[in-house]
């Protein structure tokens, strides 16, 4: 019998990243006639959005994650492989994965990005960021440790340095953990200490633009504002981070310089690619931006190979408005089932129109009945909009048993006030070095308002 599409082994589509962009690929590729593996360096999906809640003991790392396996099990035509891919060989069209070799048809790269530094990787000891469940853990650990560390100090300058929690990035992720910290250091924790005032707890945030939530329409971002600062948190805008060490943020404003004890710094700013950027740079001569992203084309495939498409926070589709979509779940997700439809109607012979991504809005939570919804014409703020938030994580949370045990969760630590995954795991932290008494402090118990000493 002569060869007929009937003999030819199904399409490959290889995925590399488990996150928002692969998931939803793979999803949506469920019933096409292809073979799927998607690889991932993660047995489990993470839901990103979520994990300040972990870095503040609201919840614990499973009832976020949720293994790859499981979710895509009805998935017939899916294989999962866990292993972290290192370079891909576009002539040959393999994906390489430690000693194997992959082939595929189609790629689909997704692996996102992490918190950048702006070139100074070295203050990363100092001010973790929050990207992955071990970060959120090791966040969790530094503030836990703060309080417990303060309980214990009888020198009160280094008490105070204890007791400062320096977030650095103004946007949602900044704002929800400064709002989360503001609540333990004023509400939950209040009466579980016996030497310190937890509510002497100092919260700084800090951020360059003249604006927090700079996505956000610019009412709303005063909203948000003046909501942190209610909470208690010292929201100080137009002021550059210029180092981090020992301890001790030296921060610019205007033309004042000032340096901030604090033993809990926290990094929320600043985003670069992951590096299956410049592997597909070195292997396919594609254009990266300068956070390190893929320059895609307007159906999300590189230039020079129709069959290799970059999704997520990985890829920059400048194609709508001339800039960079936003780094955003949606923005992924929709990118994901994009590319899924195309290589379904591709194999029917089909064309479709370029990606265009639909945005419904920015969200972001700053405490208890208190957030922020952006729907263009629509704007929510306080209860409604905290109560939107809710419901939308709930909504995007891949799981059903994540869904339930988030819901339960949440409404048991609404009820009462705590925050049960308060959990101190891992090494000690280091004594606190080179504290006196002439750095700047915030010290001004009941205005909470920053002073010079
Ligand atoms: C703290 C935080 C809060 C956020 N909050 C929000 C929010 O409120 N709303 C919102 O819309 N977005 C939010 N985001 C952004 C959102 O999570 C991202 O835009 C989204 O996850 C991007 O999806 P992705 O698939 O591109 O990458 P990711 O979801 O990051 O997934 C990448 C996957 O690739 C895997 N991987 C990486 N490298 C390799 C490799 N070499 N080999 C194999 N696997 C690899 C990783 O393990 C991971 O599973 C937040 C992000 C963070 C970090």
């Amino acid at each position: 019998m002569e060869n007929s599409c009937l003999d030819q082994p199904p399409h490959q589509v290889v995925i590399v990243g488990g996150g928002f962009g692969g998931l939803y690929a793979a999803k949506a590729l469920a019933k096409a006639p292809v073979n799927v593996t998607l690889i991932d360096k993660r047995n489990f999906h993470l839901f990103q959005p979520l994990l300040y809640q972990v870095a503040t003991g609201n919840l614990s790392p499973a009832d976020i994650s949720s293994p790859l396996r499981s979710v895509l099990s009805k998935n017939k035509n899916t294989q999962v492989l866990l292993g972290s891919v290192n370079n891909i060989d576009p002539q040959g069209q393999k994906v390489i994965l430690g000693d194997e070799a992959i082939p595929y048809d189609t790629l689909i790269v997704a692996t996102g990005a992490k918190h950048s530094y702006f070139g100074k990787d070295e203050w990363e000891e100092f001010a973790p960021g929050l990207k992955t469940v071990e970060d959120a853990i090791e966040m969790r650990r530094r503030i836990f440790t703060a309080f417990e560390a303060a309980e214990k100090e009888t020198d009160p300058v280094k008490r105070r340095a204890w007791l400062t929690f320096v977030i650095v990035g103004g946007g949602p992720t900044g704002v929800e953990l400064a709002g989360a910290i503001a609540e333990l250091a004023y509400q939950t924790l209040k009466e579980d200490f016996r030497k310190i005032d937890t509510s002497e707890a100092r919260i700084l945030l800090l951020e360059g633009m003249d604006r927090i939530l700079p996505p956000f329409s610019p009412d709303l971002s005063q909203t948000a504002e003046k909501s942190l600062k209610e909470l208690g948190v010292i929201v100080q805008t137009k002021t550059l981070v210029t180092n981090i060490e020992n301890d001790i943020v030296t921060i610019k404003q205007g033309d004042g310089v000032r340096e901030i004890a604090s033993k809990t710094i926290l990094w929320a700013a600043g985003v670069k690619a992951s590096p299956m950027g410049k592997v597909l740079a070195e292997s396919t001569n594609v254009e990266l931006d300068r956070a390190g992203r893929v320059i895609v084309e307007s159906d999300l495939s590189i230039k020079g190979y129709s069959n290799i498409f970059v999704i997520g926070d990985l890829a920059n589709f400048s194609h709508q408005d001339g800039k960079p979509l936003p780094g955003v779940a949606p923005v992924a997700k929709q990118e994901g089932e994009y590319v899924a439809t195309l290589i379904e109607q591709k194999l029917k012979g089909n064309i479709l129109p370029a990606f265009n991504y639909i945005s419904r809005g920015s969200l972001a939570i700053i405490g208890r009945n208190l957030a922020v919804v952006d729907l263009g014409l629509i704007k929510l703020r306080g209860f409604f909009a905290w109560l939107f938030w809710l419901l939308v994580h709930i909504y995007f949370l891949i799981e059903f048993k994540n869904k339930l045990i988030v819901i339960i969760q949440w409404a048991w630590n609404y009820a009462t006030h705590n925050r049960g995954a308060r959990l101190i795991t891992g090494e000690e932290l280091p004594t606190p070095t080179k504290l006196d008494d002439s750095h700047t402090y915030y010290d001004s118990p009941n205005s909470r308002q920053p002073v010079k000493v």
